[in-house]
């Protein structure tokens, strides 16, 4: 079945078609690990793996890589702030990351690499850059001259007629201040002892390097799908296409997915603008990462989602529910292959994984389909989903004897008239049928011993 994604390059659904048949190779842009990530990031990751899972559906063989950002300005910055080698600092955070996003039952990338292990051919990038007279050297660094570049800035929709040769040595920056940009930063008193050794020059990468040259490394100078949150488009994204464009003379991405962002209040949340959440701040309210998901799962990933409690907190209801309905459906049911082929559909037209949470609701209600079917394919869709539908607690309705029932009822009697060798003697022949009586406060239970 066909696949159709919103192509940021050309902002309309395109129909995949994969560079080789039967396979995706897709990257990621991953967490910089300085600090504990807010719920907002958590949202791209989470559409990282909707896509991932999206694939395997479809029967595709996946291959993903994810970076970890463990060298750029800002870690290197709160390495200095609190005083702690760069290296223990992100090994901290990475740990962190990696136990959360475990809790939100995001899949592990094929590939999960750190910046500081790819060095070496963020080195050769940069050099191939400036042997094609791309980059340049400067005081501070070594740039990417953007005149030098082919269409530079056509994924963010950007009108370069200024040609301007001003540089900037951030790696965050906006659209009105696009100019040349670093790929590598001489090394400086701030930043300690975190340099390598370059043709160039002491120093260290600039951030938009590090996936050019990881990606490629890992994927192919072609990949077919890139993806990140929409804050990524300019300039990290647009600096990626440029760097690895300029080296390689080939197309750097067919596909490029972004994530809308969360807001609060209709603001962006964002670390910058103190209005963040952590994942540990939902658990505090009693709201579980997959209830998180199951929230996330309720909007399409390029509409803008404006975070409540009272709005997670009913998503977590509506799973439990989900969940409870599952644990009480009887096993060894099939798929139905009517709904199969609708939420592969639905998953298909841009991941538009709503609809197919709408799906599942329709089908609990759907009188024509027997529970042991619906328990089968409710599993089946959550290969999608990833709620951990399969591990929700059974629901055991437990079939009793009539028979048995009425001695217990009547050992009961003997209970409450104290009659304690009649109670014993009816308590033995229930047992006697493989049952076991337990007193409970206002009556009993039965089950099987
Ligand atoms: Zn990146």
């Amino acid at each position: 079945m066909e696949i159709k994604l919103y192509n940021t390059l050309s902002r309309r659904k395109e129909a995949f078609k994969p560079l080789n048949k039967g396979a995706v190779s897709m990257y990621h842009c991953g967490p910089t690990v300085y600090d504990t990530p807010h719920i907002g990031n958590y949202r791209t990751f989470i559409l990282n793996d909707l896509i991932r899972r999206t694939f395997e559906y479809n029967g595709y063989k996946v291959d993903q890589a994810m970076n970890i950002t463990d060298v750029d300005d800002k870690t290197i910055r709160r390495s200095r702030e609190e005083k702690v080698p760069l290296k223990e600092l992100t090994g901290k955070y990475e740990k962190l990351f990696l136990e959360e996003t475990e809790k939100l039952n995001i899949l592990r990338p094929t590939h999960l690499i750190r910046a500081t292990e790819y060095i070496p051919p963020m080195i050769e990038l940069v050099s191939t850059l400036i042997d094609r007279g791309v980059a340049y050297k400067a005081s501070d660094g070594v740039y990417v001259s953007i005149d030098k570049v082919k269409n530079y800035g056509s994924l963010a929709g950007l009108d370069l007629s200024h040609g301007s040769h001003e540089r900037i040595a951030n790696d965050e920056y906006d659209k009105e201040n696009a100019r040349d940009f670093a790929v590598w930063k001489f090394k400086t008193a701030d930043d300690g002892d975190v340099a390598w050794d370059a043709p160039f020059g002491a120093g260290r990468p600039g951030w938009h390097i590090e996936c050019s040259a990881m990606a490629m490394k890992i994927l192919g100078t072609t990949i077919d799908i890139h993806t990140g949150g929409m804050d990524l488009i300019f300039p990290h994204h647009t600096n990626e296409i440029a760097q690895s464009e300029s080296a390689t003379g080939q197309t750097f991405v067919h596909y490029w997915l972004h994530g809308a962002f969360m807001n609060v209040s209709e603001e962006k949340m964002a670390k910058s603008k103190n209005n963040f959440l952590k994942l540990s701040d939902l658990l505090d309210e009693s709201i579980s990462p997959l209830g998180y998901r199951y929230w996330l799962l309720t909007a399409h990933y390029r509409s803008p989602v404006n975070f409540s409690f009272e709005a997670v907190r009913a998503a977590q209801t509506a799973l439990i529910r989900l969940l409870q309905l599952i644990g009480s459906y009887p096993e060894g049911g099939s798929v139905s292959v009517d709904y199969q082929k609708r939420f592969n559909e639905s998953i298909n037209d841009d991941l538009n994984i709503p609809q197919a949470v709408a799906l599942a609701w329709e089908l609990i209600k759907d009188s024509n389909v027997n529970d042991a079917d619906k328990r089968a394919t409710l599993i089946d869709f959550d290969r999608v989903f990833g709620l951990k539908f399969e591990s929700a607690p059974r629901v055991e309705e437990e079939e009793i004897p009539e028979e048995v029932k009425v001695l217990a009822e009547a050992r009961e009697e003997a209970r409450q008239a104290k009659d304690w060798k009649k109670a014993d003697a009816l308590r033995k022949e229930i047992e006697a049928r493989g049952f076991a009586v337990k007193d409970e406060t206002g009556g009993f239970k039965l089950r099987s011993a």
